[in-house]
């Protein structure tokens, strides 16, 4: 028998693909699936969040709430489409505290308020574990939406935000005298990029685009394995999160390149186009978030980390469920 454990997340992801794959439109492993809509896609997507794997001790409902449903939005702003709803499916225990549902309601209401839309419905289940399936749906314009494929060489690579802020975080759970409260609401709560994503999206300049909910090595592999090109990084262009500074360079590294949870989004752009989106983006871009070029996409040579000292190759590791060997 082989196990889950032996095939990891993404092996049984390719199993399911298998099965399911019967040419929909925009084809199985992008951030959304659609459904066309007239000259639109309504997007869909689907993530579940459970007490086991995600949720840290002392995380409290609100910031549990606020989570899982912004890492289903994320999943739309990557498409570079508008949300429309989200619905909820909550499994828990028969013994779970009142008050905890109604945090954890508040937590969704407070993101899905935050991004204009509203709660259209959901499930409630008995389970032993508390976990959450989210689902979120929006709408783009067939022609601008954003996927995992489309890069070609000689684009180039950007990423909103900074990198390495969810790692940090949870490098400082793991201290008994770290500020938990603070740190969990840096773990938690991951703002979707949405406005960011409708922003590059509009532009028409972005080839392809993907959110950074496992860091950007393994989301790197994930790309060039649906488009058979070579992504070059530059370790000294990546927005580090300050908060890494303090720490020795070979775990700053570490943490900003494989470890996930930052929820930035991951886009190619085309050369000629890059100028002036810069350009256009301090005026666009609300709460001051950056984008910053990383790099740029070559025909071959594998993904690629390019340091002071020379090149490595840019590894593949980083979150992945069901594996035990999985980092975090
Ligand atoms: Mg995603």
């Amino acid at each position: 028998m082989t196990r889950l454990s032996d095939i990891g997340e993404r092996g049984a992801i390719e199993i399911l693909s298998r099965i399911y794959d019967r040419g929909q439109p925009i084809g199985l492993g992008h951030d959304v699936g659609v459904v066309e809509w007239g000259g639109d896609y309504l997007v869909v997507t689907t993530d579940v969040v459970n007490q086991k794997t995600h949720i840290p001790a002392g995380a409290s409902p609100t910031q549990i709430g606020w989570y899982a449903t912004a890492v289903n939005l994320s999943d739309i702003a990557a498409a570079g489409a508008r949300p429309l709803g989200f619905v909820a499916a909550l499994s828990m225990p028969a013994d779970t505290d009142v008050e905890f549902l109604r945090g954890l309601a508040q937590g969704i209401e407070e993101c899905v308020r935050e991004f204009g839309i509203a709660v259209l419905g959901g499930d409630t289940k008995e389970s032993p574990v508390l976990s959450i399936a989210g689902t979120a749906f929006g709408r783009v314009r067939k022609d601008r939406i954003l996927l995992r494929t489309g890069a070609k060489p000689g684009d180039v690579i950007v990423v909103t935000g900074d990198l390495g802020r969810a790692g940090h975080a949870a490098k400082l759970l793991e201290q008994p005298t770290a500020l938990r409260s603070d740190a969990l609401t840096e773990l938690l709560r991951p703002y979707p990029r949405i406005a960011e994503g409708l922003f590059l999206s509009e532009s028409g300049a972005v080839t392809s685009c993907m959110d950074l909910s496992d860091g950007l090595g393994v989301s790197l592999a994930q790309l060039a394995s649906m488009t058979r090109l070579s992504y070059q990084i530059e370790f000294d262009a990546l927005p580090l999160y300050r908060g890494l500074t303090p720490l020795p360079p070979a775990v700053a590294k570490d943490v900003a390149l494989y470890y996930g949870g930052d929820y930035e989004l991951l886009a190619t752009v085309r050369a000629d186009a890059i100028g002036s989106l810069l350009e256009r983006w301090p005026t666009t871009a609300p709460r001051g978030q950056r984008l910053t070029v990383i790099g740029k996409v070559a025909t071959s040579g594998g993904n690629v980390l390019i340091t002071k000292t020379g090149k490595e190759p840019l590894l593949g590791k980083g979150w992945e469920h069901f594996r035990s060997s999985a980092i975090r």
